[in-house]
């Protein structure tokens, strides 16, 4: 049902994005991917989905301008990069939250506002923000990711509102601990700023959280992006939808 429509997934060449991607691009849209990696696994990523590439560095706005510009109309955005640092606040390397703000947050911003021209005009477009538990929630040693996630909620909420009538949905998908590289990265600081092994990490500290004692699966974020994308979620705007386990209902 999405033949026809150009969709630009951010931070598609691994995890969750990649599985958004996928899911697009199996309901027929035509998929713009972004995000570092392998030269040849990049190559036959585009292969398989018939999709184009643009490595554009997220943390530059110029980059995001000209991935933009090459980009043409997009009538699917999904703003999925995104990078984690785990330290307690007093030691939180400032580059780091530099970072992390400007990949989680700022280049959201960067890519929307110069996508949404071309929504308003079709009259149709869909902004999905990758957001996270941690919008909704806190975990220590995560300050910069939980105040960069935070501040997507609440971007989401407000495009939702200026575009309420002009046919484009904003909406963040929240999901709890997806097993990807990014929570695998995170495992070494978390047992280190816990004083954990790293089996007491994915069960006391990551599965804790998560009532259902479940790592979300990557193709059922995949899924749910689909489905704001269909007619039927065209009332569907300005949420923060969870995909968690549970976690945040406690
Ligand atoms: P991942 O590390 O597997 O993928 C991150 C992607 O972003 C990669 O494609 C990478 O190349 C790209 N990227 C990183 N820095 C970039 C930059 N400067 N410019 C362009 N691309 C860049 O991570 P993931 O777990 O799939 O996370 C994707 C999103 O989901 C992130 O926003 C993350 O915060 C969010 N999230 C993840 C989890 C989880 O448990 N994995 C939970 C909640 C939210």
């Amino acid at each position: 049902f999405l033949q026809g429509k150009r969709a630009l997934v951010t931070g598609s060449t691994s995890g969750i994005g990649l599985a958004i991607a996928r899911a697009l691009s199996s309901e027929g849209a035509e998929v713009i991917l972004n995000g570092f990696g392998d030269r040849s696994e990049i190559a036959s990523l585009c292969d398989e989905m018939g999709a184009t590439h643009s490595a554009a560095n997220l943390l530059d706005p110029s980059d995001i301008e000209a991935m933009m510009a090459d980009a043409g109309e997009i009538d699917i955005l999904v703003n999925n990069a995104g990078m984690q640092h785990v330290s307690p606040v007093e030691e939180f390397p400032q580059d780091k939250w530099d970072a992390i703000i400007g990949l989680n947050l700022s280049a959201v911003f960067h890519t929307t506002r110069h996508a949404v021209l071309g929504m308003r005009a079709k009259g149709w477009g869909r902004i999905i923000n990758t957001a996270s538990a941690h919008s909704k929630t806190a975990s220590p040693f995560k300050s910069a990711y939980n105040a960069s996630k935070h501040g997507v909620d609440g971007f989401t909420k407000t495009i939702a509102l200026e575009l309420a009538q002009t046919g484009v949905t904003a909406n963040c998908i929240s999901p709890g601990y997806v097993w990807t590289p990014l929570i695998e990265g995170q495992i070494p600081d978390t047992m280190k700023a816990r004083g954990l092994s790293r089996e007491e990490v994915i069960n006391d500290v990551l599965l804790a959280k998560q009532p259902t004692k479940k790592f979300v699966q990557p193709h059922e974020i995949g899924a749910l992006a689909v489905f704001l994308c269909r007619e039927e979620a065209g009332n569907v705007t300005g949420a923060n939808w969870s995909i968690d386990g549970g976690w945040t209902a406690e």
